[in-house]
């Protein structure tokens, strides 16, 4: 069971997912090191963490994803609940879809209120593939996100009954274009109770959950 998400670096995380395949997505240049220790790993700046990041870091981070064989860009995106200046993060979002563009990588992209303007932005960038993790877009949103191409991920939230919305969302969403994940929750070894839930939503069996997201991440991240 591949999960798609999760930051196994952090240090609040208090299992080592056992006999998983997991992509660990780096945040910024604090863990572009530590992330290298994992099979799977990404390069980015997430946008909770761009102001302490200059013009050099974002030469620094090409050169990685240039040399180091990075699965894909990001973390990176747009976060309007944070009192973080818009205009820089659309900049920071930017570059990283250009290195996507240009080193022909999955972009993992965090869209917290913003998913319209990331949408405005991909379309600007029609060769760029990728995922929009932990999703908490609309109905309308995730549609029109899986027409372009884009992969959904679901984490635990999904697994919190009075989450009617997204479960909702995750229901309707065709299996083809979800990622399962648990991303910074303590315990990855919970990827099972998200497939456990699709499976559910979506009356079908957990080894058909299993089955498909697997087979979405091997095709997104190209995981050998
Ligand atoms: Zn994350």
């Amino acid at each position: 069971m591949i999960n798609s998400h999760a930051h196994l670096d952090f240090d609040n995380m208090n299992t080592i997912a056992q006999n998983a395949v997991v992509v660990v997505p780096s945040i910024g240049k604090q863990n572009w090191q530590d992330v290298q220790m994992y099979p799977y790993f990404s390069f980015g700046i997430h946008p909770w963490f761009i102001e302490h990041h200059s013009q050099q870091d974002l030469n620094r981070l090409e050169y990685l994803i240039k040399c180091n064989n990075p699965i894909a860009v990001g973390e990176c995106g747009l976060d309007y609940t944070k009192d973080i200046d818009k205009k820089t993060q659309l900049h920071f979002f930017t570059f990283q879809l250009s290195m996507a563009e240009k080193y022909d990588l999955p972009v993992v992209i965090h869209a917290v209120k913003s998913t319209e303007d990331v949408i405005f932005l991909l379309k600007k960038y029609p060769k760029v593939k990728g995922e929009i993790h932990g999703f908490s877009g609309s109905e309308e949103q995730a549609q029109l996100l899986t027409r372009m191409g884009f992969y959904l991920g679901f984490g635990m939230q999904i697994t919190n009954q009075k989450s009617t919305r997204i479960r909702q969302i995750a229901k309707n969403c065709p299996l083809e274009f979800i990622l399962i994940e648990t991303d910074d929750h303590t315990n990855p070894d919970d990827l099972s109770l998200v497939a456990q839930t699709i499976a559910d939503l979506k009356q079908t069996s957990v080894e058909n959950v299993i089955t498909q997201c697997d087979n979405n991440a091997i095709k997104l991240f190209n995981l050998e």
